[in-house]
């Protein structure tokens, strides 16, 4: 298959670290519900986690195409970027919003591998996707916000130092837009976790190392609000485009491991003395998924080009992000078909693969959402909730 691919380089390096974490390995951390530490050290010590932090804070300071470049490689490869591609985009918000004093101190060690930002806490059981309805409240207190609430869904948060979290700190009746009144903090876990920060493990269909979160008077220096005080959400909403086209980039992964996958078992599996690849029954279905694929993976591409032009591309990003989550979900579905009953099996990795592309239908957005979005800012209809 030829791809128009940008930063050869990066995607090489990526190969190669990836052969060492190979299917079997996945599979053990997968049937162990094992976070996969061996692999996002080793994606660490290459500086590949830092690929976006800039120069100046000892990141490679390479454009958010790389990044992307990374997480898709990762996941044409079998593995599973998710658990460490949060620190590229929370990163995005200490350092665009963040204070010079608070990058100084966080950014390089974030960069050599000292410190890890994985956990980014904005789900609450209550609000789902209304954010604004989050009840997390972060009040002043002298030098510190006491934070009282719960999260869930902080995905990492156990194999992260800090986290970047959400609060209300000026209850909703008292703001004249509901988006006004939550505040972003740069949480240390350390200092907290085991006393006013309680961590609870959540069991999902994959190995996603996500959890529940409860703050019982957890207080958090001022010093680590992020931004002013009651701006949290467009903070928040800024790192959005960026998210959207990292978990976009996973998605094409997910599409291409699935293709790949399915061209080279059709062609192998021979059944009535033929391979099964011969039949169009079997071909069509993996074509119209490399059509699908091929087709996000454009949009990404131009979603790209328009964010690091300095525009911003929510169209772009949401369009990219929903056809690449239908593409890797198509080709998953024409794989664990071509592969008739062995896609089941766990050691063929196509069955683990399938359940962990599943996700980008609901998380970080969910595909009706994106729906929304463009009916609502594209082409200008009714807010429909
Ligand atoms: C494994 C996993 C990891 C996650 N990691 C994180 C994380 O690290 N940090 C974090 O903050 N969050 C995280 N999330 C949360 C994720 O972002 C949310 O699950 C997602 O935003 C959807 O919210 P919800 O689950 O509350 O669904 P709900 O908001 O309850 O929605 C349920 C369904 O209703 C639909 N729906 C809701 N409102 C509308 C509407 N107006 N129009 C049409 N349809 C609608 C949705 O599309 C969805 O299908 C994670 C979730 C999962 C499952």
């Amino acid at each position: 298959m030829k791809y128009t691919l940008s930063h050869s380089e990066i995607r090489d390096g990526i190969i190669k670290l990836c052969q060492q974490f190979d299917g079997r390995y996945w599979q053990e951390c997968d049937a162990q519900y094992a976070y996969p530490a061996n692999f996002v050290n080793a994606l660490t010590q290459e500086g590949y986690l830092s690929a976006l932090i800039p120069e100046t804070y000892g990141g490679l300071g390479l454009p958010l195409s790389a990044g992307a470049a990374i997480l898709e490689e990762i996941h044409r490869s079998g593995g599973n970027a998710a658990a460490c591609h949060a620190q590229m985009y929370t990163m995005g918000t200490v350092l665009r919003h963040g204070s010079d004093i608070q990058k100084q101190r966080y950014l390089p060690e974030i960069a050599s591998g000292a410190l890890r930002l994985q956990a980014f806490g904005v789900t609450e059981p209550g609000s789902g996707t209304d954010t604004t309805a989050l009840r997390t409240t972060a009040i002043k207190k002298g030098d510190n916000y006491i934070v009282n609430g719960q999260k869930i869904w902080t995905s990492r948060a156990e194999h992260s130092d800090l986290m970047l979290l959400l609060a209300r700190t000026t209850p909703k009746e008292q703001v004249s837009k509901k988006t006004d009144g939550l505040s972003v903090f740069l949480v240390d876990m350390r200092e907290v976790v085991g006393t006013s920060l309680t961590i609870k493990p959540v069991r999902t269909m994959m190995n996603h190392a996500t959890t529940q979160l409860f703050f019982d008077d957890m207080a958090v220096p001022a010093a680590n609000l992020i931004g002013e005080e009651g701006k949290g959400f467009r903070y928040i909403l800024s790192g959005m485009n960026a998210e959207r086209m990292l978990i976009a980039a996973e998605s094409i992964g997910d599409a291409k491991f699935f293709i790949e996958q399915a061209t080279a078992y059709a062609g192998e599996r021979e059944v009535f003395d033929r391979p099964i690849g011969k039949n169009q029954g079997v071909q069509f279905p993996i074509a119209r998924a490399y059509a699908d694929m091929r087709a996000a993976e454009l949009m990404l591409a131009e979603a790209l080009r328009l964010y690091e032009d300095g525009q911003s591309p929510g169209e772009e990003a949401n369009i990219a992000k929903m056809l690449a989550a239908d593409a890797a979900m198509a080709a998953g579905e024409a794989c664990i078909q071509t592969f008739g009953g062995f896609g089941f099996a766990s050691e063929y990795n196509i069955e683990r693969k399938y359940r962990e592309a599943r996700l980008y239908q609901v998380a970080p957005i969910s595909t009706n959402l994106i729906l929304s979005y463009i009916a609502e800012h594209v082409l200008g209809m009714d807010r429909s909730y």
